[in-house]
């Protein structure tokens, strides 16, 4: 079985690789400047899929100032109608590729094709939703006595913008598409743990976008990333990533005063009330918890559920893990794949130990599947911990993986302080039928984007974003595109 699932994943990449695997600047695929390549491997199998282009400073400074030549002499003059033509042809292209560009993320992110398909579809949408809105960017106008006051939306020019692997094409879709709608000429770092669905989309978008408009340059954060981040020719950064790097982005930003926008870590609760079937919460905190492998910024990773039904959902949650298929990403059956690496497979499994130590007791999982099938992979069990203090690592720092803390509250108040007592703020959850308290509890997290009665899914149009230290700015919604552009008051007198 372990060789079947090398075969068809060598199959697989035999179909969907994308042809060009260079820094994509100025509308051309071309080789680094000092030609180096770094290795994007399979989690699954472990094997190289491809070598990319290894973009450094000297590229990234091609990159924009191609980018700054594009906007001077074209992409500035484009109306919105123009632009929002553009977006809907990217969006078209998409979606003609849903299926190959799905199982190419799949091979690169390890992710359940079944959720890779939900990925690429949810990104040509957000292109539709950006192409949607980018007419009603108009600007306003005020009759002041004897002044006549217009403010208008100007772009900044050219935008760097950086991404982490947990989504890699759907992230690419977040900063493209309002970046696009705005305006902008942008340089895009992917991840280099997944740089390869951001390539095949630019050789989907070449024939759509004018050259140099959309720059995509691979490589690793020290490189690429921070000189990109810091470069003096970008008027705007927005970056996607743990809040550790934010952190360093934001203060080379300040440097030459640009603005930034960032979408950093979370560690949310999900609050269960007694009055639900436990039937209910324990489908949604398991969709909360290991969506995507756990690696979602907004999983849901800390359980808070009533002493009355405590029982019942954690008995629950344990089944609901030994009914999960684990395995080949590629099969349609599969629930968690692997996680992106090794390197985030030996991150997760330290804070298991620790939690081991600091007396976290495991209702489920806490090691590595034993299936021979899966030996060459990146993979981790689903695993519920129960017993840790709320101010152990395992419960304030960010695993991103498929693990869950569990707590039981029978003191509303005391248990919203814990829910509370984390450095994040990104997104939450509420699992009761009483509307009420759905809401009063919803307004009591101190977080972004709080779900009642659901989890993980995301409407273009409502805006996402943390408070606290997972970030400032929002994206997803009309107020991203001010986030992309300058405002300018011109008051001219009537006398
Ligand atoms: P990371 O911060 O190490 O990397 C994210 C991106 O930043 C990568 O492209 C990386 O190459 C780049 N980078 C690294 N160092 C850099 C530097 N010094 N300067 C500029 N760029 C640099 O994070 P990761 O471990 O790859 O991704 C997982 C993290 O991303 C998690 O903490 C997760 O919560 C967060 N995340 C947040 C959101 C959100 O919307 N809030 C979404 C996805 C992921």
């Amino acid at each position: 079985r372990r060789d079947e699932v090398r075969q068809r994943h060598q199959e697989a990449a035999d179909e969907v690789l994308p042809e060009q695997t260079g820094l994509y600047i100025d509308g051309e695929f071309v080789d680094a400047a000092d030609g180096e390549t770094f290795d994007t491997v399979d989690p699954t199998t472990g094997e190289v899929l491809a070598s990319v282009a290894r973009g450094k400073e000297a590229d990234v400074d091609d990159a924009v100032e191609a980018a700054w030549t594009a906007f001077d002499e074209e992409w500035s003059d484009y109306s919105a109608g123009r632009r929002q033509r553009v977006l809907t042809a990217i969006a078209d292209a998409i979606e003609d590729h849903v299926e190959e560009l799905a199982r190419l993320e799949t091979l690169d992110n390890g992710k359940p094709i079944s959720e890779a398909k939900i990925d690429i579809r949810g990104a040509a949408e957000h292109f539709r939703y950006f192409a949607g809105i980018v007419r009603e960017n108009g600007g306003e106008t005020m009759n002041a006595g004897s002044r006549y006051g217009q403010v208008i939306k100007e772009p900044y020019g050219v935008v760097g913008q950086v991404i982490p692997w947990n989504f890699p094409l759907m992230m690419a879709s977040w900063k493209l598409a309002p970046a696009l709608a705005a305006g902008n000429c942008t340089v895009l770092k992917p991840a280099e743990q997944t740089p390869l669905t951001a390539l095949r989309l630019a050789e989907l978008i070449d024939d759509i976008v004018p050259d140099g408009v959309v720059n995509i340059v691979p490589g690793y954060g020290e490189e690429a990333g921070a000189a990109l981040t810091g470069h003096p020719d970008i008027r705007k950064v927005a970056f996607t990533g743990s809040t550790a790097v934010g952190k360093q982005v934001m203060k080379s930003a300040a440097d030459t005063v640009t603005d930034v926008t960032l979408e950093l870590g979370g560690k949310s609760p999900v609050v269960v009330f007694p009055d639900v079937h436990p039937k209910k919460a324990v489908a949604l905190v398991k969709s909360a918890i290991f969506y995507n492998t756990g690696e979602c910024c907004e999983a849901g990773s800390r359980l808070f559920v009533h002493e009355d039904i405590a029982d019942d959902v954690l008995d629950g949650l344990v089944s609901a893990i030994d009914d999960m298929t684990i395995g080949d990403p590629l099969d349609e059956e599969t629930d968690l794949g692997p996680k992106v690496s090794r390197e985030q497979v030996d991150r997760t499994m330290e804070f298991l130990e620790k939690a081991q130590e600091e007396g976290g007791q495991f209702l489920a999982g806490g090691g590595q599947p034993e299936d021979e099938a899966l030996s060459d992979g990146c993979f981790v069990e689903p695993t519920l911990i129960e017993g840790l203090d709320h101010d152990s690592e395992a419960v304030q720092e960010e695993i991103f993986g498929p693990v869950l803390d569990v707590f039981r509250w029978d003191d509303y108040d005391e248990m919203m302080a814990l829910a509370n007592d984390v450095e994040y703020g990104l997104a939450g959850g509420v699992i009761t039928d009483d509307i009420t308290k759905a809401n009063t509890t919803a307004r009591d997290i101190e977080a972004g984007y709080i779900w009642i009665n659901s989890y993980h899914d995301l409407v273009a149009g409502l805006p996402f974003g943390g408070y606290k230290q997972s970030g400032i700015g929002r994206e997803l919604s009309a107020d991203t595109l001010d986030h992309y552009q300058q405002t300018k008051t011109i008051n001219l007198s009537l006398r």
